[in-house]
């Protein structure tokens, strides 16, 4: 679960880490109360999950109540990349001599938390790793030992931070470490990590993720449920119970398995598709599981056709070539549909699709042919709405 970067920030405060006096507002007038309380002058900042919002104009500096007035009437409602912003967070403006960037992942292959240090912070940390890599100090961390502040502060000398930064940053870090640690994260980042013209090491950016199999153990996350995701695809699936996640491109997607649904989405970009989503079904692939899915990427305005990609297993194909006839009785679909349907009771399940088989709805044998159908057909509505525009 990703969080917003207030969230982030006080989750941050809870280990000792610096961040500056704020509160949120939901509206222009809360969010002049909350800069007269934090103290002019102010940054008013867009909440939504996705980064890049200073560049499309989600963070503005404010001086007195009529800028912040006019600064969060103008971001409240905007649209960043897709992201329509509802809420804000107020804070009291830091001064900044030097931006770095600083997180916390897990590094899988090596089985080590990964830390990632740079003196070039503010800027996207991808941009940083393609054109100066060198950069980007790495740090790998045995779990079971942990992170020291000896350790800490040979990384900071090491990624160059200025000489006065390195030992405010190094007892930061340890605190950062101890969040992700402590506080299940599966990413800690801060960019920008500030020095301040006095000589502190300040937070201005949170990002956060936690790790949702350590749910049981946080009753306290409980508070950001409520507001997981802004996004109506993601709140209309989590409704329907489907574990579902929005991108950007016009082929929808509907698997069974999460594997089978990365290597869906792999193969549509290999053909030269793009995903307009991830949808894992699960196991149960029933009529109910599959209208369900249907209905959500139907909803979605920029899918233009849609695959379904059912590898039986327990879950037997002729079960789901049942559901997938129910559903279509159920759900009137705007898009076509080529389905991939192999594994246990495959032959059963094809031949329970044959006579139900049109330009609307179509059958692959392998789930590479069916990707290239789906494309084609993706590819093709495109066209077709472009001329009717
Ligand atoms: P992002 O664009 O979504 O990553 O949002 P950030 O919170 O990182 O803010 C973007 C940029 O706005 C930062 O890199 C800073 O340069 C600037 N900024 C944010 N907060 C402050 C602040 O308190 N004072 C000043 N002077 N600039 C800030
Ligand atoms: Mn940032």
């Amino acid at each position: 679960m990703d969080l917003y970067e207030y969230q982030g920030k006080q989750y941050f405060a809870r280990f000792g880490i610096p961040v500056s006096p704020g509160g949120v507002a939901d509206t222009v007038d809360e969010a002049v109360e909350r800069a007269e309380q934090a103290g002019y002058p102010v940054v008013v900042k867009a909440q939504v999950k996705v980064g890049g919002r200073g560049k499309a104009g989600g963070i503005k500096l404010a001086n007195d109540a009529d800028e912040v007035r006019r600064h969060a009437g103008a971001i409240l409602g905007m649209d960043i990349r897709g992201h329509i912003v509802h809420r804000l967070w107020v804070e009291h403006a830091s001064d900044i001599a030097k931006e770095y960037y600083a997180s916390f992942t897990l590094d899988r292959t090596a089985k080590k938390h990964l830390g990632m240090l740079s003196a070039e912070g503010g800027v996207e940390i991808e941009e940083v790793a393609a054109n100066n890599p060198e950069a980007i100090a790495r740090l790998h961390i045995d779990p079971l030992r942990g992170l020291d502040e000896d350790t800490a502060r040979r990384w900071v000398a090491d990624a160059r931070l200025d000489e006065e930064a390195q030992a405010p940053a190094a007892a930061l870090l340890v605190s950062l470490y101890r969040c992700f640690v402590e506080g299940d994260c599966d990413l800690a980042e801060i960019n920008p990590l500030v020095l301040t013209p006095d000589g502190r090491v300040h937070t201005l950016d949170a990002k956060v993720t936690l790790d949702d199999n350590a749910k049981f153990r946080h009753p306290e996350w409980e508070e950001y449920a409520a507001t997981e995701t802004d996004d109506p695809r993601e709140k209309m699936a989590k409704e329907r119970g489907l574990n579902y996640i929005g991108l950007s491109g016009d082929v929808g997607i509907i698997a069974n398995g999460a594997g089978l649904a990365m290597s869906t989405l792999d193969v549509v970009t290999q053909v030269g598709g793009k995903a307009a989503n991830f949808l894992d079904i699960g196991g149960g692939a029933n009529a109910d599981v599959m209208s369900a899915a249907l209905e959500v990427i139907n909803a979605d305005p920029s899918v233009r056709a849609i695959f379904v990609n059912i590898f039986g297993g327990i879950t037997r194909v002729d079960e789901v070539a049942k559901g997938v006839i129910e559903a279509l009785g159920r759900v009137e679909l705007r898009s076509p549909i080529v389905l991939r349907l192999d594994g246990t009771n495959a032959e059963e399940g094809r031949a329970l699709l044959a006579p139900r088989l049109s330009d609307r709805l179509l059958a692959a044998p392998t789930m590479l042919e069916a990707a290239r159908q789906v494309v084609a057909l993706a590819a093709a509505g495109a066209d077709a709405s472009e001329e009717r525009s």
